[in-house]
C-alpha cells in the first residue's frame, strides 16, 4: 500500500494498493500494444484529445483545490495549479507541429533525405508532490502529443492527482491503455526500467531518487530526463529596484512553504542595500499567516510532511548554533511538526548546511556581497544548478553575470517561474533534464533518418 498522510492533521487521507510485479508488467504490455495505434493518429487529433483532457482538469478545479490542501498542505486561497497546468499544455500543443515536423535536407529527383522525429514508444513519468499537476503535465502532454503512450507514477503524497489526470484524459477520449496512472513501489519501478520496459523515463524529484533511476537504467540505454533539486540563489545588484527585488525573492523563497524546486534558498545583496533588504523581508514574512490550508485566511500552510519540516528545523538550528541570526520569532501556529514558522537568517556562511543543502522549506539565508564577482563566486559555490535570479535594470550586466553562473535558467528581475517556451533544465546535481520548449519534444522523441535514393 501507499499511504498519503495529510499534513493538516496527520490523518490518513488516502491509501492505494501498489501493483504487484505481474500487474505492473501487464500494464506495460497493454501500453506498448496500444502505442502504435495512438502514434498513427493525426497529430491534430492527438492535440485535440490532450487539450480536452486539460480542459477537463479545469472543470474539476473546485474539487482539486481542497484535495491539494489535504494531500500536500497548499492553502486553498491560491486556487490550485490550473493556470500553469493549462499554460504549459497549451504552449506545447501550439508548437507541436513545428517541433515534430520533418527536417527535409533534400527532396530532389535523385534523393529524398529527411530526419523525422519518432516517438520513443512508452514513456514513464515519475512526478513529485510539490506541484503535482504542473510538474506532471510538463512531460505528460508533450509525450502524448508526440505519439508516445504514457505511464504516470505519481508521488505517494499526492495519489489522487494521477487518478484525476487519468479520469480527465480518458473522458476526453485518450485510450485507457495509452495513458495509465499506476501506483508503483520503488523496487517495481526500478525493475521495470531495468527490464527495458520504457523508451524514455522522465523523473522529477530528489537527487537520491534520480540516482536510483539512473542506476536502474544503467546498461539498458533507456533515455532518461532527470529534473532534480536546487539551491537557487538570488542576487540583488547595487542598482536594483529594491522593493521589487524583496517582494519577488521573498515570495520565491516562501511560497508553497518553500517547497518549490526553483524556490529561492539563498540571497546575496549588494552591501548598500543589505540592511534595507533584510528589514523589508522581515516585515513581509512577519505578516504571513501560518495555519490550516483549508482556511482562506492562511497564507502559509504546513509542510507536506513532518519529516520535511524536521529537516528544515534541523538546518535552521544548526545555523543558529553556528552563529546565524534568526529574524522571525516562532509563530503561534508552529506545532513543532509540519506547521513550521518561516525563517530569515543572516550572519550565515557557506559552511552551514542551510546555505549548501536543499532546504525545500520556508527559510532563506541572506548575505551581503561587495560586487558582482563575489556574488557570482558564491552563487556557483553549490552542488546544484537549477535557476538563479539577478536583480538589476541593466540587461547587459545581467547577461554578463548570467554567462558566468553555472545553472539551468537565469532570470533577470523575476524568479520562480517556468517559461514553457524555454528549456526547463539544470546542471550539476540538478540532473540533466530538458523539458518544455522545442527541446522538450526533441527529448520525448528520437531522430530517425531517411536516406532514399530515387533512381
Ligand atoms: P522524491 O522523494 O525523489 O520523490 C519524487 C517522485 O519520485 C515520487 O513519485 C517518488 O515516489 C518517486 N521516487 C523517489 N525515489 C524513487 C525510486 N528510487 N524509484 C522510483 N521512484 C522514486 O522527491 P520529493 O522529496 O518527494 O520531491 C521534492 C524534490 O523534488 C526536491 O528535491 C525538489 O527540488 C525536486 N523537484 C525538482 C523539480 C525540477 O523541475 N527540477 C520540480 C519539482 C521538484 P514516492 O512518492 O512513492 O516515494
Amino acid at each position: 500500500m501507499i499511504r498519503c498522510v495529510s499534513p493538516i492533521d496527520g490523518s490518513v487521507y488516502a491509501e492505494r494498493a501498489v501493483l504487484d510485479p505481474a500487474q505492473a508488467r501487464a500494464a506495460v504490455d497493454r501500453a506498448r500494444a496500444a502505442q502504435p495505434g495512438w502514434a498513427e493518429r493525426d497529430l491534430d487529433e492527438r492535440i485535440a484529445l490532450v487539450m480536452k483532457g486539460v480542459e477537463n482538469i479545469g472543470e474539476m478545479n473546485d474539487d482539486i483545490v481542497p484535495e491539494l490542501a489535504h494531500q500536500m498542505g497548499r492553502p486553498v486561497r491560491y486556487g490550485g495549479e490550473f493556470g500553469g497546468f493549462e499554460e504549459r499544455a497549451s504552449y506545447m500543443a501550439g508548437i507541436a507541429k513545428d517541433a515534430l515536423s520533418d527536417i527535409v535536407i533534400e527532396d530532389s529527383a535523385a534523393f529524398r533525405r529527411v530526419i523525422k522525429r519518432v516517438p520513443h514508444g512508452l514513456v514513464l513519468v515519475v512526478a513529485p508532490w510539490n506541484y503535482p499537476y504542473m510538474t506532471a503535465i510538463n512531460s505528460v502532454a508533450p509525450a502524448l502529443i508526440a505519439g508516445n503512450a504514457v505511464m504516470l507514477k505519481h508521488a505517494s503524497q499526492t495519489p489522487l492527482v494521477g487518478e484525476r489526470m487519468a479520469a480527465a484524459f480518458h473522458a476526453a477520449g485518450v485510450p485507457e491503455d495509452v495513458f495509465q496512472n499506476v501506483f508503483l513501489d520503488h523496487q517495481t519501478t526500478s525493475d521495470l526500467i531495468a527490464a527495458r520496459s520504457f523508451g524514455f523515463v522522465n523523473f522529477t524529484g530528489s537527487v537520491g531518487g534520480g540516482q536510483a533511476i539512473e542506476r536502474a537504467a544503467a546498461g539498458t540505454f533507456t533515455g532518461i530526463g532527470l529534473e532534480l533539486g536546487g539551491k537557487d540563489p538570488g542576487y540583488v545588484c547595487d542598482d536594483a529596484d529594491l522593493d521589487a527585488a524583496v517582494d519577488t525573492l521573498i515570495d520565491g523563497a516562501m511560497f508553497n512553504s518553500g517547497q518549490c524546486c526553483c524556490g529561492i534558498e539563498r540571497i546575496y545583496v549588494a552591501e548598500p542595500h543589505f540592511d534595507a533588504f533584510v528589514a523589508k523581508a522581515v516585515e513581509i514574512v512577519s505578516a504571513y499567516k501560518l495555519g490550516n490550508p483549508l482556511d482562506p485566511e492562511t497564507t502559509l500552510g504546513p509542510m507536506a510532511h513532518v519529516r520535511f519540516a524536521a529537516e528544515v528545523r534541523a538546518q535552521v538550528q544548526e545555523a543558529v548554533d553556528a552563529g546565524a541570526k534568526a529574524h522571525i520569532p516562532t509563530f503561534e501556529a508552529d506545532d513543532g511538526g509540519a506547521y513550521l514558522s518561516p525563517q530569515i537568517l543572516t550572519d550565515v556562511t557557506h559552511e552551514m548546511r542551510v546555505m549548501r543543502e536543499e532546504s525545500f522549506g520556508p527559510v532563506v539565508g541572506i548575505m551581503p556581497v561587495r560586487d558582482d564577482a563575489e556574488a557570482i563566486k558564491l552563487m556557483n559555490d553549490s552542488h546544484f544548478g537549477l535557476t538563479a535570479s539577478v536583480w538589476t535594470p541593466d540587461t547587459a550586466r545581467a547577461e554578463a553575470i548570467a554567462d558566468r553562473i553555472e545553472t539551468g535558467t537565469v532570470f533577470m528581475n523575476r524568479a520562480d517561474y517556468l517559461d514553457p517556451g524555454l528549456c526547463w533544465t539544470g546542471c550539476k546535481d540538478t540532473g540533466r533534464g530538458g523539458g518544455l520548449s522545442l527541446i522538450g519534444y526533441h527529448n520525448l522523441t528520437r531522430p530517425k533518418s531517411y536516406h532514399l535514393k530515387k533512381a
